[in-house]
């Protein structure tokens, strides 16, 4: 047993600081020293609402809140369980926040992003800091194969970005972006600033990100997105569109912000056999103009999650550290979380993704 800092969510907005006691770890676990927890979209509705946060026992973790919230994390192991045997205490990992029971015919497919058990019956999520204490504490317990090894030099503020980055390359991949092909990524956020740089780094030729905000427009621009744009309406987007691809439309639209004009605005986009793959959950169900994809032999992805992923993301932040190292704004203490990391992200547009700093 260890007593450590940590947020700890009761319910909507309520967080509190407090001690708490982490247990050994079990025997397929290891115990991380965690050094950042990166604040995403979730976290906010988490915080806000309640959204997806366990209110009863979970079905596979059997836990409920008070939780403490984060799934964003890196650190160093500092315990091990008795039956791990690929991890050494000191080892750098980025956490893989995942709850799932490895059993179920999709675990055993490898698609245990889609697990039968990890969604609650009052819809908790099957990720750590929602039905399980996660990465917003100084130490945290984990599965042993979801602590994925970094680097020895691999800073451990971009291993906190792995998860995100994950959420974006599981959708370039699921969307089979190959080089010469033009993209439209719908939402500047953090997921579609990641989505546009693995476009990029995939080999994309034209890579288009449409945002209402100058602020994130601006971050794309430093980061190096070739044509970030303010299109307010359809008229606009399709203006820019065709003028950007010589009148041909892009071969792959994401939809990263999720409303219904960002979604028209995709399908509109494409080319002839285009695809248009949905990443944003959508808080109100849209309509599809199925007609206008069918025309043009369309298509309609979704991505959700990521699985069997993070080792490769791992590898292609290592090649583009300095590049991932900018879409980080803002480094904060676990007490400001609330002020200066939560409603910092609500309010302020220049924030793209922002670190609590637990140990570095
Ligand atoms: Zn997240
Ligand atoms: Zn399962």
């Amino acid at each position: 047993m260890t007593m450590v800092k940590a947020a700890v969510i009761y319910g909507p907005k309520d967080i509190r600081f407090e001690k708490r006691n982490i247990p050994d770890p079990a025997p397929d676990e290891v115990q991380i020293e965690v050094a950042f927890n990166g604040i995403c979209g979730s976290d906010i509705h988490e915080y806000l609402e309640g959204m997806d946060l366990a209110t009863m026992p979970h079905p596979l973790t059997h836990m409920q809140a008070p939780l403490i919230p984060g799934h964003e994390f890196s650190g160093t192991i500092s315990k091990i369980g008795k039956q791990v045997s690929k991890l050494r205490i000191g080892d750098k990992v980025a956490v893989e926040p995942m709850i799932a029971c490895g059993k179920c015919p999709e675990c055993l497919s490898g698609h245990y992003n889609w697990c039968e058990h990890a969604i609650g019956s009052d819809q908790s999520a099957g990720f750590l800091g929602f039905s399980a204490n996660g990465g917003l504490a100084e130490k945290c317990n984990v599965k042993s194969t979801f602590a994925h090894l970094l680097p020895t030099d691999f800073p451990l503020d971009l291993g906190a970005l792995v998860e995100p980055v994950s959420v974006a390359a599981q959708a370039v991949m699921a969307s089979r972006v190959s080089p010469g092909d033009d993209v439209l990524i719908q939402g500047a956020g953090p997921i579609g600033l990641f989505t546009a740089l693995i476009a990029q780094i995939s080999g994309a030729h034209h890579v288009i990100i449409n945002d209402m905000s100058e602020e994130r427009l601006d971050l794309a621009n430093e980061l190096g997105v070739q044509y970030p744009i303010r299109a307010d309406s359809q008229k606009s987007l399709a203006h820019a569109i065709s003028t950007i691809t010589e009148n041909q439309g892009v071969d792959v639209a994401f939809d990263c912000a999720g409303v219904q004009p960002t979604l028209t605005g995709a399908i509109q986009a494409l080319k002839n056999g285009g695809k248009v793959t949905v990443i944003a959950l959508f808080q109100h169900p849209p309509v599809v103009d199925v007609r206008a994809l069918l025309k043009k032999g369309g298509s309609l992805l979704t991505s959700y999650g990521y699985a069997n992923i993070f080792d490769r993301v791992i590898k292609i932040i290592d090649t583009y550290r300095s590049l991932f190292k900018r879409v980080i704004t803002k480094k904060i203490e676990l007490n400001e979380l609330v002020s200066e990391g939560i409603e910092s992200l609500e309010k302020d547009k220049k924030q793209a993704k922002i670190l609590v700093r637990l140990h570095s």
